[in-house]
């Protein structure tokens, strides 16, 4: 597929973004100093913050780098002691406080987000509510940290086992969602008792370190959440290095995961991963096909496809396959493209270029191998970031979108026959995140649910994130999980204590 009709830099686009940034009335939200120890720096260096619908610069930011991380380590670490003596309610009371702040903050907060990220402004306030929650949560559970007494092997003892906190944490986090994936992390990690450091996607800073300027307000002492951003490989290293940091929490590619595993593993500390996703999503022919549809809509499009949920491959049994490949193509066509501040978008751009041109190689893999492409002809209102919902039919597992993550607005659908089959295919894959299953037999879906090699499974729903689920993976789409009250352990460390001579 040839790119047409290239109109990277529209000024009405470009007019339109302008006016809701300086429309903001927290003007330091745009001021793109980190927080480090306390502080506001602005830094020496600057790094652009670009519009990925119209590839014009919107901000800049300060460009930290290993000496600045090597600051704000030791400023974590100082910050430690107090902080984990702080009692779990009085540590819950600032992190519900934060959590108000970013809510009273919402509007601001999403329109920093619409226009870094690109997404539409209606799931950009989503996201805001959404991450909020995280910092609630956690704010219950830092109380709920209990420990066991273990009935005792030994005459006179007793065996007791405490969780304390782990120490310095660290976030290195992506640009898909901006704002939950760093409230997920440091909701955790602060509710736990750790201090912990940021260090956001270089494409979308701007929310990240608002969050910041919320949390210095909410009452978070200096040291205890701090934000750097700048080139990640200069910032991860010293938090890969240094033995202080006890914790590192990851969101982003399989790829860049390993990488951190491995850098990690030359001081032993905990990681968590939250990687690649490639989501089959399986309809059987007994289900009610417009509820299918519906579903396969939301999980493939939301976030403009950008979601390690988003489902990569639909595979339909043959009986409603010809009909649920009509009305996802008719309800596909109904999804508007554009920038995500303009109300009616649906689909806004691709946050980075590699992923639209990703996106079109799997269409130009896909059709050169045979697939039959249905695509919205939105031409008119692109730039290389939008990439136009697009649905291939007849897609085979040896095409790239079967095997590989699109992360974009692209729908495979696959045909099959059997439940065997399906399963076997459905679990062919290194990946191992999200699945969902539709059908109407409640034998099928139990079975599935039992033998799916996934860490999340929707069965007859596409919706099921928010903190009170375990969000994580199988196989190489991660390690641990966030949310939810397994969350916490991330950050903690089981102490076994034996009391003898009773
Ligand atoms: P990425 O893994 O490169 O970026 C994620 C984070 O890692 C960012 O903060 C980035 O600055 C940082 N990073 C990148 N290289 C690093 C390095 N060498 N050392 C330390 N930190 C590093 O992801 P990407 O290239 O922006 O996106 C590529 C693909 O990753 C996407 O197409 C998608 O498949 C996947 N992805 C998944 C998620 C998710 O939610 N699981 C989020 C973003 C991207």
């Amino acid at each position: 597929m040839t790119f047409q009709n290239v109109r990277h830099k529209s000024p009405h686009l470009t007019a339109l973004a302008a006016m809701h940034l300086q429309g903001l009335r927290r003007r330091d939200f745009v001021a793109g100093a980190a927080l480090i120890d306390g502080r506001w720096i602005a830094g020496e260096q600057r790094d652009v913050v670009i519009d990925p619908a119209t590839g014009e610069e919107v901000a800049d930011v300060a460009r930290c780098g290993a000496p600045d991380m090597d600051l704000a380590i030791a400023a974590a670490e100082r910050s430690f002691s107090a902080w984990r003596e702080l009692l779990p309610a009085k540590r819950g009371e600032l992190l519900r406080a934060w959590a108000s702040l970013i809510r009273e903050h919402s509007e601001e907060l999403a329109i920093l987000v619409t226009v870094e990220q690109g997404k539409p402004l209606a799931e950009a306030r989503y996201e805001i509510g959404y991450g909020a929650g995280f910092l609630d949560w956690f704010a219950a559970e830092g109380e709920r940290t209990y420990g066991e007494t273990i009935p005792s092997h030994k005459p006179a003892s007793l065996l007791h086992v405490r969780k304390q906190p782990i120490g310095v944490a660290a976030a290195i986090t992506p640009w898909n969602f901006p704002v939950a994936m760093i409230t997920r992390k440091a909701g955790a990690a602060l509710a736990a008792g750790c201090p912990i450091i940021v260090k956001p996607a270089p494409e979308t800073p701007l929310s990240a370190l608002a969050l910041a300027r919320l949390a210095e307000e909410a009452g978070l002492p200096p040291g205890v959440f701090q934000v750097l951003v700048g080139d990640p490989v200069a910032l991860s290293t010293p938090l890969l290095h240094d033995t202080r940091v006890r914790a590192l929490s990851f969101t982003g590619s399989t790829q860049v995961g390993r990488l951190l595993l491995g850098g990690a593993a030359q001081t032993v500390k905990k990681v968590s991963l939250e990687l690649g996703g490639h989501a089959p999503f399986l309809v059987f022919d007994d289900v009610d096909v417009d509820r299918a549809v519906t579903g396969a809509i939301a999980a493939k499009f939301a976030t403009s496809g950008q979601d390690c949920l988003a489902a990569n491959r639909i595979y339909v049994q043959r009986g409603v396959y010809g009909t649920f490949v009509e009305r996802f193509a008719s309800e596909m066509a109904r999804l508007k493209v554009g920038h995500g501040l303009e109300p009616a978008t649906d689909i806004g751009p691709m946050t980075k270029l590699s992923v639209a041109n990703k996106c079109r190689a799997h269409i130009d893999d896909a059709a050169a191998k045979g697939a039959r492409v249905i695509s919205s002809k939105q031409e008119e209102i692109l730039g290389p970031n939008f990439v136009p919902p697009t649905l291939l039919c007849d897609v085979t597992d040896t095409m790239l979108i079967a095997r590989e993550e699109t992360f974009g607005p692209v729908a495979a659908v696959l045909p099959f026959d059997t439940e065997d089959e399906v399963l076997a295919r459905a679990n062919a894959s290194e990946m191992g995140l999200a699945a969902y299953v539709y059908t109407d037999s409640l034998r099928r879906a139990l079975r599935l649910s039992e033998n799916i090699e996934y860490g999340m499974v929707g069965i007859n729903t596409a919706s099921f994130t928010g903190p009170p689920i375990p969000f994580g993976g199988w196989k190489q789409s991660g390690l641990g999980r966030e949310g939810s009250r397994h969350g916490i352990d991330e950050f903690m460390e089981l102490k076994f204590v034996c009391f003898g001579d009773l």
